[in-house]
């Protein structure tokens, strides 16, 4: 079950704001999806590659995937020839895969790098020491790096109650965003995406910078 309202709540808050509501449909059925997208919604997200492609084929092609989900080296290939953004790149070695399948595809593949801000072990991410050696990394091999692109970065903050940690982990994130679009390493018309943000904390992301935003239980229920 969709919830048209909250969907339509959500677009009055985030369009003056700038900020893009990706629909995050993972467990739930295509036909949710097809509500979303008969309202007008283009943006899904999904964690699981096999859903995923299953998805995609059976979905209107002008949906725009975004791959959330901690991403494994050999499965890149089954998303490269659709895939919008992949929001989770946490290694060179998933970086330099991407912009492989990405060459075979005949494609330029849009990335963000994924942030560790959270205070819990299980979430995925670089920090900023672990981004700014990637970089370097990067920089050396760019001529080669053609089929990949750099778009911004991607976060989760903390599963906690403590509104002021959780505001602080987004703020960090956030600074470090602005800190690298300031820096002439990257083009600056393509490294403007900020993604943080999900259904229980997407007003304190906003308020720290956010402006892409995963939203799942909130526009499907319960998973
Ligand atoms: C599942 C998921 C979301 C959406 O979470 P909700 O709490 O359902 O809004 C957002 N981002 C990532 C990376 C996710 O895995």
């Amino acid at each position: 079950m969709v919830n048209k309202e909250v969907w339509e709540q959500l677009n009055d808050v985030f369009t003056p704001k700038n900020v893009l509501l990706i629909a995050v449909s993972k467990t739930k059925p295509a036909s949710d999806i097809e509500e979303l997208y008969n309202l007008g919604q283009r943006d899904f997200g999904e964690n699981y590659v096999q859903e995923l492609t299953e998805k995609q084929a059976q979905l209107p092609a002008d949906i725009r995937w975004h791959f959330i989900g901690h991403l494994q080296t050999n499965k890149v290939k089954y998303i490269a020839p659709f895939v919008h953004l992949i929001h989770t790149v946490d290694s060179f070695k998933l970086f330099a895969e991407i912009n492989k399948q990405a060459e075979k595809a005949g494609r330029i593949i849009d990335v963000l790098l994924q942030m560790y801000i959270a205070d819990e072990e299980t979430k995925f991410g670089m920090d900023e020491k672990e981004i700014l050696s990637f970089l370097d990394y990067y920089d050396a091999q760019k001529s080669q790096l053609t089929h990949v692109r750099i778009c911004g970065l991607m976060g989760m903050a903390t599963n906690t109650d403590n509104a002021e940690q959780v505001s602080e982990e987004f703020l960090r994130l956030h600074n470090f965003f602005v800190f690298l679009k300031d820096t002439s390493f990257f083009n600056q018309d393509y490294f403007s995406i900020c993604s943080m943000g999900m259904s229980a904390d997407y007003e304190s992301a906003i308020a720290a910078g956010s402006n892409m935003v995963r939203i799942g239980s909130m526009l499907f229920g319960k998973r």
